[in-house]
């Protein structure tokens, strides 16, 4: 992952999409955060922006990028099986993998 010049939209304006909304990591050259990317299409006319109300004000951005994956968790590995040192299944985690078992 590296920054992306703000000269560079995440998504192009799309007649086909009727709202979407993305989460990117924004700088403004200094500190780093978060702000939401949306594009849509009104009245047949398709726009995409910056949120105005990201953690930096859409218009002091400089450089964006993807939003970095959360960290695997520690007992299942992002897997929702815990298992034990032998290879033991021991039940199925409280994580959000373990509740929200991926399709098979
Ligand atoms: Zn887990």
């Amino acid at each position: 992952m590296k920054w992306q010049s703000i000269e560079v939209l995440p998504m192009e304006p799309d007649a086909n999409v009727v709202f979407e909304s993305e989460t990117y990591l924004v700088t403004d050259g200094c500190a780093v955060a978060t702000c939401d990317f949306c594009r849509g299409n009104g009245a047949g006319k398709p726009w995409a922006g910056w949120s105005m109300y990201g953690g930096i004000g859409a218009g002091l951005i400089t450089h964006w990028m993807q939003m970095p994956a959360p960290p695997r968790c520690e007992y299942c590995d992002g897997t929702g099986d815990v298992h034990s040192l032998d290879g033991e299944w021991r039940g199925t985690c409280t994580c959000p993998a373990g509740k929200n078992p991926a399709p098979l």
